[in-house]
């Protein structure tokens, strides 16, 4: 019968011997992919996590951590991680726990950010009812940013016209502008209404009063 305590034994011996661990020095070297898998494997097993946890929570591992902080390598890992699925997800959850749990702060800083980020606002709200207005005028365009009869392009002349003439009313309602285009999105995109030019809108109200 083999004896397998003396066996281990003997392996532990050999291992903490000089010769053991120039054996394993010289191991390493030659075989780096392999030592990883080894290493990772044992890091995700019971014993090895005991040791980690072991390790971090000693004075030893707790400058080692508070050094590895200091280093760009650390602020190189949290990026690549806020840029994962998971990162992304932390990060969402964090912020909501601190808005919940800060909402005087949070008051502050919207205030502080908005008086400081003046210009940038304004033109953020502009580029997004840019679009917005594109989006509209082009739904309403069938497809196209262009005025349904003359086909006219430019974006400026162009504006949503209430195919049963009962855009002043609407307009009270709903407001001008972005407050219209944001409605008509909002609504799922009505019926009722297209996209024309500012000429061809004249000329339909033209027309309007010469028939009354
Ligand atoms: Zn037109």
């Amino acid at each position: 019968m083999i004896d397998n305590e003396a066996i281990k034994a003997a392996k532990r011996k050999y291992n903490q011997s000089t010769k053991g661990k120039e054996k394993r020095r010289l191991w390493r070297l030659s075989h780096k992919e392999q030592e990883r898998i080894v290493e990772n494997r044992y890091c995700q097993s019971p014993k090895g996590k005991a040791q980690k946890q072991r390790y971090s929570k000693s004075e030893k591992g707790r400058q080692a951590q508070k050094q590895y902080r200091q280093t760009d390598k650390r602020r190189v890992s949290l990026k690549r991680y806020a840029q994962t699925e998971k990162g992304k997800a932390k990060a969402i959850e964090l912020s909501r726990k601190w808005r919940a749990e800060h909402p005087e702060q949070l008051r502050a800083a919207v205030k502080k950010y908005q008086e400081t980020h003046k210009v940038q606002i304004r033109q953020h709200h502009k580029e997004r009812n840019r679009q917005l207005k594109l989006e509209v005028l082009t739904y309403y365009g069938n497809g196209k940013c262009a005025c349904v009869q003359c086909n006219e392009k430019r974006i400026d002349c162009l504006s949503i016209d209430h195919i049963n003439n009962n855009g002043y009313e609407h307009r009270k309602v709903v407001g001008n502008g972005s407050r219209m285009y944001s409605w008509l999105r909002k609504n799922n995109y009505p019926i009722d209404y297209q996209t024309l030019c500012m000429n061809c809108q004249f000329v339909k109200r033209a027309d309007l009063l010469k028939s009354r």
